[in-house]
């Protein structure tokens, strides 16, 4: 790459494309590096209009830029400190670049002049066509304009939403003298936390990870109570008139565009067009046998509380997982004694690289080049026939300044048959992984695999760039088989906590499901213009709480990427399952079965429409038979 240094020196990104050198990149070049690097992209696309193969023309220009932009992303996320600032300021510089390169109109011009060979190229042109349109390159000067004035409004609006949020939770807290059934170390920790507001008793300071423990844990149920409607109600005054202007800001930007209102701008290149009618047919579903969990939940906390009059509230049923009385009832079928899963990673590592190396006959060998921290470890994946299809870096354990959750990157998709740069990061504690640090680990790398297997001359090509409602099928299907006894048993997992994970996946299916609806039905109904009290009331069997105010803390769709596609963690759990009854007809570690499902599902990346994808692996279209037996949905 060109990576000279303004003042001369050479930069740390100054090396072959199609590297990544971890151990040497310093904050301090990333921007000489982009200022090296949109030079040389901006002579790259001025001769895409002029090019034999507009379509790889296009594709190629900015390979080099890309790249530097995602890997300080990446070591932000991994590093944290001074890199935050530099991937912050990076990733501002990429966006405007970005916007300037989709409204030049000789570019779209160039690309909407491409005859497509086939359907590969046919399909890139449209989704390339829709960037610019989206961009704006198709409408006149006000037009423009206007686009750009919403969107740096939109901007400033999630920057908004995000600060009011934060300081909402952090000035919002619960003071109680009843912390009967919370553990330990949040009591004593609640106990400071009056002291030094001059309180007796306990002060539980608002955070999602506190509201969740309260509400589980908590005996006394005005506690829970007064915590859950802090919960949905916190950040309303603040934020009810941003999430307004918003809502109001991206339908005028759809029209703009030439739709209707702002789903079906977002829907379009998607796999569903109406994810409403998706989420309806999904709780209809759902409803009935999460009917019956309710009763059965209801029964038990009335023999649990001796009161055979007690009434279940939002703030006992509202939660994706388990509220107070769920976890008890949990409690009570010994799911939660036969003790966790805890498997250190070496082993869990071992385990799943072998399983996936018989499933899709293909080698990971440990890869001499260092990555960022010295826990990171790098393996080569090559087929049989020993071709090196990636290089994979792995950062597996929790560490300060490391952001929490688990994540893919790709950095670097090659197009010309050589070895596609990943990285996987998971945050799994040293002391093993749980169950959830075992799905992580395996969801990640399905998402790898995804890339690793993915074949293409054009580098716009990668599985990030096929539609969101896609990318977290091949992802989600791994999580899968963490949950096999075979796995398990390879993994050193006793019988007795392998059956109680297992139980536990498949507690209360319908209610959780449920639960877990009410946000993608708000996402939608809110940039329907539809009031969302009634559409989260029709998820819930108990009345919603009167404060809720939900949209104001659902950050996802105000102040993320989510908005109008928060659906597509649902719809993924319905491709995951149906794909992975060919797996389970077949064997887990079926090699055939493997192979197939790399070749036809997961090696066109982006190319082709997913849902013919899918078609060729299943011999049918999907269908929601799988998820519902799997939840035990009769
Ligand atoms: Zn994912």
């Amino acid at each position: 790459m060109s990576g000279i240094c303004s003042n001369g020196a050479v930069s740390s990104f100054d090396h072959r494309l199609g590297e990544a050198r971890y151990e040497v990149y310093v904050p301090q070049d990333v921007l000489p590096a982009l200022d090296a690097a949109e030079a040389a992209a901006l002579a790259r696309l001025d001769l895409v209009a002029g090019s034999e193969e507009p379509l790889v023309a296009f594709s190629d220009a900015t390979a080099e830029y890309d790249f530097i932009v995602t890997v300080a992303g990446d070591l932000a996320a991994v590093l944290g400190g001074v890199w935050q600032e530099v991937s912050r300021a990076a990733d501002q510089r990429a966006a405007r670049f970005r916007a300037a390169v989709h409204q030049r109109r000789e570019l779209y011009g160039a690309i909407r002049a491409v005859e497509p060979a086939g359907p590969v190229q046919a399909r890139l042109r449209t989704d390339l066509l829709r960037r610019f349109e989206h961009g704006g390159a198709h409408l006149d000067a006000a037009g423009r304009d206007r686009l750009a004035a919403i969107n740096a409004r939109l901007a400033e609006l999630a920057a908004d939403f995000m600060a009011n949020l934060q300081a909402a939770d952090a000035a919002s807290g619960i003071a109680t003298h009843d912390a009967a059934g919370l553990p330990e170390a949040l009591v004593d920790s609640a106990r400071a936390a009056a002291a030094a507001r001059g309180l007796d008793g306990c002060y539980v300071p608002y955070s999602d990870a506190n509201a969740t423990i309260v509400l589980r844990q908590a005996e006394n149920r005005q506690l829970r109570e007064a915590m859950y409607r802090l919960s949905v109600a916190r950040a309303a005054p603040s934020n009810g008139p941003v999430v307004a202007e918003i809502l109001a800001l991206r339908h005028e930007l759809a029209q703009l565009l030439g739709y209707p209102d702002f789903v079906r701008l977002r829907s379009a290149g998607r796999m569903l067009t109406d994810p409403q009618a998706f989420l309806e047919e999904l709780a209809r579903a759902y409803r009935p046998q999460a009917d019956r969990e309710h009763a059965e939940l209801l029964a038990f906390a009335r023999a649990y509380t001796g009161e055979q009059t007690l009434e279940l509230t939002a703030a006992d049923v509202d939660n994706q997982l388990d509220g107070f009385y769920a976890t008890k009832l949990r409690e009570s079928l010994s799911l939660a004694r036969a003790g966790a899963v805890c498997v250190p990673v070496a082993t869990a590592r071992r385990v799943m690289l072998d399983a996936l190396g018989e499933l899709y006959t293909v080698t990971f060998t440990p890869a001499d080049a260092p990555g960022w921290h010295p826990d990171v470890e790098a393996f080569d994946l090559r087929d049989a026939s020993g071709r090196h299809l990636a290089r994979i870096w792995c950062d597996w354990y929790v560490r300060d300044g490391k952001r929490p959750g688990g994540w893919m990157s790709g950095p670097w998709l090659a197009t010309d048959g050589g070895p596609h740069l990943v990285s996987v990061v998971t945050n799994i504690p040293r002391a093993g992984a749980d169950m959830g640090d075992l799905r992580i680990m395996w969801h990640e790398f399905g998402h790898a695999m995804h890339f690793a297997f993915t074949r293409t001359r054009y580098r716009l090509r990668s599985p990030d760039d096929g539609p969101l409602d896609f990318i977290e099928g091949p992802s989600r299907i791994m999580e899968n088989w963490p949950l096999e006894p075979q796995i398990l048993r390879r993994m050193g997992v006793e019988e007795r906590a392998a059956a109680a994970a297992r139980a536990e996946d498949r507690f209360r299916t319908a209610s959780r499901k449920m639960a877990r609806m009410v946000r993608p039905a708000l996402d939608l109904a809110l940039h329907r213009g539809e009031d969302p009290l009634p559409v989260k009331q029709r998820h819930l069997p108990v009345p919603v709480d009167p404060a809720d105010a939900t949209a104001a803390q659902f950050h996802h769709i105000f102040a993320g990427h989510y908005g109008a596609g928060h659906y597509a963690y649902q719809w993924a759990s319905v491709m995951d399952a149906d794909l992975f009854t060919r797996f389970t007809a077949e064997g887990i570690l079926n090699p055939a079965t493997g192979r197939d499902y790399a070749q036809k599902v997961l090696s066109a990346g982006a190319e082709r429409d997913p849902a013919d994808l899918i078609r060729g692996f299943l011999g049918r279209d999907l269908n929601l038979h799988a998820v519902l037996a799997r939840d035990g949905v009769r």
